[in-house]
């Protein structure tokens, strides 16, 4: 027999230590699985694609928090805008830029993050480090009017070397302490999302402050 969800929800959170927030990643899961962890205390969903999400909220209870986690295309940012607690995922500038003018435009504050690509994968999204480096020198944040950034997201690469894993987070940890140092004035940027399933722990242990945990929740996603 395998776990119930609310005994994997458990088995997760015994192991964050304080401060450290989860986001319960659903994609591919049916809403009932939602419920079971819903009921269970979870209120923070992750989600990677953007028609899967708008079905659920409707059938969620409305103090549930959703995290946009996947890539965004931008034609599909109408759908989300005002309507998930954090895009965590921006990836290019011209998405920030788009998601700042929909905000103003329908009168909501955005919280994102900055998505940052570390690992080895090409096919992995998100700015290299020397680009959000520059962008936070030229003071770019200053120019948003309806958008806060919250912090960076990122994932390490998908390999058994631990070594690799660890310097990946490390580089993630390390950006945004770099980012603060060239805009110490940068207020609320405080969020480090970093950690799934195969890799939280090693995530915590850098300094992570958000984990995206899917799989050890939920089981396997059937695509
Ligand atoms: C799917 C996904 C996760 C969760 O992965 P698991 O291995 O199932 O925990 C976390 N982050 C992102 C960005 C994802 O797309």
């Amino acid at each position: 027999m395998t776990n119930s969800i609310a005994d994997n929800l458990d088995a997760v959170r015994a192991t964050l230590p304080e401060g450290v927030e989860l986001v319960a990643v659903s994609k591919f899961h049916p809403v009932d699985a939602l419920r079971q962890a819903y009921d269970a205390g979870q209120r923070r969903f992750g989600e990677s694609r953007v028609q899967e999400l708008t079905a659920k909220i409707p059938l969620m209870p409305p103090d549930t928090e959703w995290h946009f986690i996947g890539h965004l295309q931008t034609n599909k940012l109408k759908h989300i805008v005002g309507r998930v607690s954090m895009i965590e995922s921006v990836d290019s500038l011209r998405l920030l830029g788009l998601i700042d003018d929909m905000s103003a435009e329908r009168g909501v504050v955005s919280r994102v993050l900055m998505q940052v690509h570390v690992a080895a994968e090409q096919t992995k999204t998100g700015f290299l480090p020397d680009e959000l480096l520059d962008w936070f020198a030229g003071r770019g944040f200053e120019r948003l009017r309806a958008t806060h950034i919250c912090g960076l997201m990122g994932m390490a690469t998908n390999t058994d070397d631990t070594a690799r894993i660890d310097a990946d987070f490390a580089a993630i940890a390390d950006l945004r302490r770099r980012i603060l140092a060239i805009a110490p004035d940068l207020r609320g940027f405080d969020t480090l999302s970093m950690g799934m399933s195969d890799d939280y722990p090693r995530a915590i242990a850098a300094g992570s402050t958000l984990v995206r945990v899917g799989t050890a929740i939920f089981g396997p996603r059937e695509y």
